[in-house]
């Protein structure tokens, strides 16, 4: 029967009665186009799918019939497509739950299906083989959710665990995409996969994915699906099966893993049993900056080093092939810096009980810092100014850095095993084997001083090599690392500080000094001789205690030394103080300076001091005594009774307060240096002051009067001793006292006299007068011998006026008022017209004139005469016992000298200056007992000095004295 050529016969007509007879079938009855989407479903095919036909209309059959599909209906389909024949399926709905006998018929463009409802199968011959026939439920029991799909994905069969999962029925799936069932339909991007993984397996591919599936609300598995594509014998795809495996607990366990590798603070990877590196932790991810993705498989490759890809893949598929561990280095790069950082990558594998290999795990450790300081290391070792080396317990040398060979110019193979010994020196070479084999065994750091052969210039040098053994847990040396540091200098050094130990002992014991050393503890290390003497003990003693000292020195001073001493060991400040020392052999104690030093080394560490004690017990007494020279000084200088001044030059540089006040200038005056004594001299005290300076020159003290201008212009008479400084001849000292009191008083006394004098002359004059009248009277009336008593009378009256005449000498010569006459004097004949009279008056004397003087000068002659007469009469009158008083002429070119000569008392010579000052008399007791007022020689003086003459005198107590005169011979008129 064909039903195709039936249907092309029908007319618009018969439609209608076709669609009543198929209406009315028992059977259903669909028409499907090549597209499988119902064109037509009859009553029957209503009943069976339950739905209404205008519902069924234009969907796909597989959706729209679910209690129909079965994949033995969907073969029997494709089959009638592709054949173009009718074709027939008998097989079991698990939905309806009974045998379904099928007819397909094709049609143009599409098919017919005529579903019967059996109660049995036919016993018949398979439409394919059994085994090609899929009878799903057996599968029921497994808890593999499988389902066959149609290459486009719907659903054909799918057994009973899945259906258990999303608690639906079977007929609720089949027919529809797999994609849009409850299991997958939750997610898009299951959705997408699952597609994507449909398309490839329709291509004939068996697809393997991971995918997250829900079957129902509150439900959701990780699945490992696979898709596989059954093939016709033509090799096209005719349906697909897709097994699922819950790997939820398994994903679980991952994800609590790869939580667990993302927390661990290293980069962390797992490799798949073949070398695919299939995840990486989150540090891994943050650093390389790839994806799981990008560097899944050996996408790894992407942030490997270029230099290092290829030693590194070799290295992994070299372990995975072996199924060793992995480890290698390798530099990976930053993903945010570009940056390539050294890594130690470390891989162990994971395996089963039968240990078979489930993965790798793998750790990549940042050793960038660890490579860069070994680098830094290794050039460092290159480069330090030493030797570096390792050697092994045996004595053999296994490494020397460059430094050494360099020096000993000796390659690596030349020093290897006992080769360095060659360097050292012959002489030393048997201390330091013996040396290393006696630290070897103890197991002890080695350290030998050796003299080392320079291999360029043959020249040897000192050094010192030290080595510490490296041991492993069981102590066992397994090398020695050390170093070889020139000292040569430093033991060039060592011998001159060895001589110069000893100059220092040398000096220490010659220095006119104590001198000592002590540790840093204060504990004496080295006193000299000198101290010991002085103290009278040994050197042990004093090492006994380093308080030791304390009992020579003065009580007074102990604590203080302690203390002071105390402090400079506990701070190393220097030490210094003056203490009193006892002397051992005297028992007295002398003043000494002591000090200390401390002596540092390098490090600035104490590590002695070093003492001196000096002897200042001399200058101490000098200290003192200048002291008190000082303090006696200020005394003098706050003197209120004395005024002092320093001049320099013309100016006053320092005064004490009296001069101020005696002068009324303030110190401010003195600073500035207003203090003139040029300026403060009168010019009438000038030439005596200037004088007195002049003196000062030669004979370093001189007094004298003078007045003082103050600074409110008034004067002030004053007497002034002035002392040149021995150390500073050009400063001069001045003791100035107020003089005014005893000038004022003088003045009195001179007016005194001024007055007296005058106030004698007349009544004196007056008797004499009346004298004379008496006498001639007398003498008239022939009473002759009244009138010879009378005479006597003249004498005393005489000496009266003479006195009176002195007096009035002496006042006008204070008042500068003496009148002088100027004539021509004949010299010879006063002088001996002096005599004369002067012998008339005296009887006990007899006045003998020697030579003469036979020249006239200018003069006046009474004050001449007058000079004479006072010479000849005190000549007289201080040689009571004598009887002669020599008066001697002589001339020269310019002069007269008229000497005056007696054999009298003499004039002591302390006094001889101040017998020509007025009112002075010699003070011995027989010069007492002569009458006298001290103004005879006052006036002689003065005549003589206003004829520019000198006035001298000579004289021996007891034997007499002569009083030279000597006189210009012309003086002008
Ligand atoms: P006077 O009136 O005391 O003699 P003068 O001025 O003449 O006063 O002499 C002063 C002092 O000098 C006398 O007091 C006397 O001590 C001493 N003098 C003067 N001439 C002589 C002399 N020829 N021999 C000893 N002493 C003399």
């Amino acid at each position: 029967m064909s039903n195709t050529k039936q249907t092309k016969r029908l007319t618009p007509g018969s439609r209608e009665t076709l669609l009543t007879i198929l209406e009315t079938l028992p059977d259903a009855f669909f028409v499907v186009d090549d597209a499988e989407t119902i064109m037509y479903a009859n009553a029957s095919a209503q009943a069976i799918t339950g739905a209404p036909p205008e519902e069924c209309l234009g969907n796909r059959f597989w959706h729209y019939a679910p209690q129909l599909v079965s994949p033995s209906l969907y073969q029997a389909m494709r089959r009638t497509r592709q054949t173009k024949e009718p074709n027939e399926v008998e097989y079991w709905s698990p939905m309806t739950r009974n045998w379904l006998h099928a007819q397909l018929t094709p049609t143009v463009g599409g098919l017919t299906l005529q579903f019967h409802q059996m109660r049995a199968p036919a016993p018949r011959q398979e439409t394919f083989p059994q085994c090609e026939r899929l009878c799903i439920n057996d599968l029921d029991g497994l808890h593999t959710r499988i389902g066959i799909l149609t290459p486009e994905g719907i659903v054909l069969d799918i057994n009973a665990v899945p259906l258990d999962d999303a608690q639906v029925r079977r007929e609720e799936v089949i027919g529809k995409p797999l994609a849009e069932t409850p299991w997958w339909s939750f997610a898009p991007a299951s959705q997408e996969r699952l597609r994507a993984a449909i398309a490839r397996a329709s291509r004939g591919e068996t697809v393997r994915f991971e995918a997250l599936v829900r079957p129902r609300e509150g439900m959701l598995l990780s699945f490992e699906s696979v898709i596989t594509p059954h093939l016709d014998a033509n090799h096209h795809v005719e349906y697909l099966v897709i097994a699922g495996i819950d790997i939820t607990a398994r994903k679980r366990a991952e994800r609590d893993i790869h939580a667990l590798i993302d927390a661990i603070p290293q980069l962390v990877w797992t490799g798949r049993p073949d070398g695919y590196v299939d995840s990486y932790n989150q540090r891994w991810r943050d650093y390389t900056g790839l994806s799981t993705e990008e560097a899944q498989g050996e996408g790894w490759m992407q942030c490997t080093h270029p230099q290092d890809r290829q030693r590194v893949l070799e290295t992994w598929q070299r372990a995975v092939q072996n199924g060793e561990p992995y480890e290698t280095e390798q530099r990976l790069r930053h993903g945010a810096t570009g940056e390539y950082r050294w890594f130690l990558m470390q891989a162990t594998p994971y395996t089963d009980a039968q240990g078979t290999i489930l993965k790798y795990v793998g750790t990549c450790t940042d050793i960038h810092d660890k490579k860069r300081a070994e680098a830094e290391l290794r050039s460092l070792v290159d480069a330090i100014p030493q030797f570096v080396w390792i050697m092994r317990p045996d004595g053999s040398a296994e490494y020397a850095n460059p430094r050494w060979c360099d020096y000993t110019d000796m390659t690596s193979q030349q020093y290897q095993g006992d080769g360095w010994l060659q360097a050292i020196h012959p002489d030393d070479r048997q201390r330091v084997l013996a040396g290393w084999q006696s630290a070897v065994q103890a197991g002890r750091p080695y350290e030998a001083e050796q003299r080392l052969r320079n291999g360029t210039t043959g020249d040897y040098r000192w050094f010192l090599a030290r080595g510490a053994p490296f041991k492993d847990a069981q102590g066992t040396i397994l090398k020695y690392f050390g170093t070889t540091t020139d000292i040569d200098e430093q033991k060039q050094a060592e011998q001159r500080i060895k001589a110069s130990e000893e100059n220092w002992r040398v000096l220490a014991e010659t220095v006119p000094q104590m001198v000592w050393t002590t540790r840093p503890n204060g504990q004496h290390e080295y006193i000299n001789q000198r101290w010991c003497d002085y103290m009278g003990v040994t050197v042990e003693h004093m090492q006994s205690d380093r308080w030791a000292p304390l009992s020579f020195i003065h009580p007074d001073d102990r604590e203080g030394t302690r203390a002071l001493w105390q402090h400079a060991l506990e701070t190393g400040d220097m030490y210094e103080h003056e203490e009193r020392f006892r002397n051992s052999q005297t028992g007295a104690y002398r003043w000494f300076l002591a000090r200390a030093m401390p002596v540092r080394n390098d490090t600035g560490q104490i590590v002695k001091w070093f003492g001196t004690i000096t002897d200042i017990d001399d200058q101490k007494r000098t200290e003192e005594a200048l002291r008190q020279s000082q303090e006696r000084a200020s005394v003098l200088m706050n003197s209120s009774i004395i005024g002092i001044n320093i001049i320099e030059g013309e100016q006053i540089v320092d005064a004490n307060d009296t001069f101020l006040r005696m002068t009324g200038y303030t110190h401010e005056d003195l600073r500035e240096g207003r203090m003139n004594w040029l300026h403060m001299t009168p010019p009438d005290y000038l030439a005596r002051t200037q004088q007195a300076h002049q003196e000062l020159a030669t004979q370093q003290s001189t007094t004298y009067e003078k007045e003082y201008v103050c600074k409110d212009g008034s004067r002030l008479p004053v007497l002034v001793c002035g002392v040149v400084f021995q150390h500073h001849p050009r400063q001069a000292i001045a003791f100035v006292l107020d003089n005014s009191a005893r000038k004022e008083l003088e003045q009195r006394k001179d007016d005194f006299i001024s007055v007296a004098s005058h106030e004698l002359r007349n009544p004196l004059a007056a008797l004499k007068m009346q004298i004379q009248l008496v006498q001639k009277r007398l003498e008239r009336q022939s009473h002759h011998e009244a009138a010879t008593a009378l005479t006597r009378v003249e004498g005393p009256v005489k000496q009266l006026e003479r006195l009176i005449e002195e007096l009035l000498d002496v006042s006008k010569i204070q008042a500068g008022r003496l009148e002088y006459v100027r004539e021509t004097v004949d010299l010879d004949a006063m002088l001996h017209e002096v005599a004369e009279t002067m012998q008339q008056l005296s009887t006990t004397h007899a006045i003998v004139v020697h030579g003469a003087a036979p020249r006239s000068l200018v003069g006046d002659k009474d004050r001449l005469g007058q000079v004479f007469t006072n010479l000849i009469s005190n000549a007289i009158k201080y040689s009571p016992g004598a009887e002669t008083v020599e008066m001697d002429l002589s001339t020269s070119e310019e002069t007269v000298t008229v000497r005056v000569c007696d054999h009298g008392l003499g004039i002591p010579r302390e006094q001889r200056d101040k017998i020509f000052e007025r009112f002075y008399r010699a003070s011995g007791p027989r010069q007492k007992a002569i009458p006298g007022l001290g103004m005879g020689l006052y006036i002689v003086a003065e005549i003589v000095k206003r004829h520019e003459g000198t006035i001298t005198v000579d004289s021996t107590v007891g034997k007499g004295s002569t009083f030279t005169v000597t006189l210009p011979k012309k003086r002008d008129a």
